[in-house]
């Protein structure tokens, strides 16, 4: 069977921040072949396109005017097995954490710290997502995409992908050009773990634990991250809604003249950010007031001041006018323009 193209289709359930919008076209894509199909399809070729994986990291602002093509590309499999590393690909539909699972169960190690992120295969290259030390470039091995303007299928070597904190080609110049269909890790069969984050090596030196395989990396962030996260089954969000920011040193000297207790990180600096000593965006959004304050149906979580949720009913609009308000809140008192994580279409 082909694809199907379907009008005026709701979209509330396919985002994780549960705002209501409707799409004029939608269309799941669940076999290669459906991919060709749609690209020489009139409503393709005449229609502004959003590719959606599991809405976990967009917000919709309005109505979307064009097509939104759903990703439930599936299958994960291992393609080539060396003595010290296995090379496994993963379809762009699968379910991200799926895939962690699959590989930490074989004691593959690499991608196990970022266990529990939301979301689907295809999407992890497009901001290079990352959580405790860790980021998808590091086990990256290629991708493959279907070019939108020839049809034809491309691989993209790690070094192609130019990723950089939540940073890629896919978020830049190559931004709805490409259809992300399937992942290729690289991952280790001998034990390469990575406990530098503090939160993790806390974890583990409170609870007197010793880590034997990637499934006991992946528990403890699974842990620690249910203990600090919202669900968005539960409560709608997208996860951090800010990216941190990245200083100058000599800038960071100024702020610790009027800000003594500015928190501040050299270890975990990620390769292209431009700046060099990371600032916890969270930490400036708890000193604006923000933390746990509620407008209305929205409001800032009150464990984490970089998420953003919606207590029911909101609108994309006024979870944007919120991040707003805190960009411009932050700027007057830091001098400092947050960037946004999320997507806002
Ligand atoms: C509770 C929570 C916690 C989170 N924690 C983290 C975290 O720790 N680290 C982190 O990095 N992120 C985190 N996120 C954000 C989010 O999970 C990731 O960004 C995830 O990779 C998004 O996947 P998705 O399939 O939902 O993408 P979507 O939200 O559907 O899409 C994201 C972007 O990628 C594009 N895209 C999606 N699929 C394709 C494709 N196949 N081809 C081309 N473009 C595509 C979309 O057009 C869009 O621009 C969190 C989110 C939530 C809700």
């Amino acid at each position: 069977m082909g694809i199907e193209i379907l009008k005026n289709y709701d979209l509330s359930k396919l985002n994780t921040f549960g705002v209501k919008a409707n799409t004029k076209f939608f269309v799941e894509i669940k076999k290669e072949d459906d991919i060709k199909e749609l690209f020489v399809s009139e409503v393709f070729k005449n229609n502004e396109r959003l590719f959606l994986g599991g809405g976990s990291n967009i917000l919709f602002t309005k109505d979307f005017d064009g097509i939104v093509i759903s990703n439930k590309l599936k299958g994960i499999e291992i393609i080539e097995e060396g003595k010290d590393s296995v090379l496994i690909k993963g379809m762009g539909g699968e379910i991200w954490h799926d895939l962690v699972l699959f590989a930490v169960d074989k004691g593959y190690w690499g991608i196990e710290n970022l266990s529990l992120i939301p979301g689907t295969v295809g999407a992890t290259p497009v901001q290079n997502i990352g959580a405790y030390g860790v980021e998808i470039k590091d086990s990256l091995e290629r991708v493959e995409a279907y070019e939108i303007e020839s049809g034809e299928k491309k691989v993209f070597s790690n070094k192609e992908c130019e990723f950089g904190y939540r940073e890629s080609i896919f978020k830049n110049k190559l931004k709805g050009k490409y259809f992300i269909s399937s992942v290729i890790f690289k991952l280790n069969k001998e034990e390469s773990k990575n406990t530098k984050y503090r939160t993790l090596q806390e974890y583990i030196e409170k609870n007197n634990l010793t880590i034997k395989s990637p499934k006991d990396i992946s528990d403890i962030v699974i842990e620690i991250r249910k203990s600090k996260l919202p669900d968005p089954r539960i409560l709608g969000n997208a996860g951090s809604f800010f990216k941190n920011v990245f200083l100058e040193k000599n800038k960071l000297e100024e702020l610790k003249n009027s800000y003594p207790n500015i928190p501040s990180f050299e270890e975990d600096l990620p390769a292209q950010t431009g700046g060099i000593i990371k600032i916890p965006a969270g930490w400036l959004i708890e000193q604006c007031g923000w933390k746990g304050k509620r407008i209305g149906n929205v409001g800032v979580h009150e464990k984490q001041a970089l998420v953003l949720v919606n207590y029911g009913g909101a609108t994309g609009e006024e979870l944007k006018d919120l991040s707003d308000q805190i960009i411009s809140s932050i700027n007057d008192k830091f001098g400092i323009i947050l960037t946004r994580e999320v997507n806002l279409i």
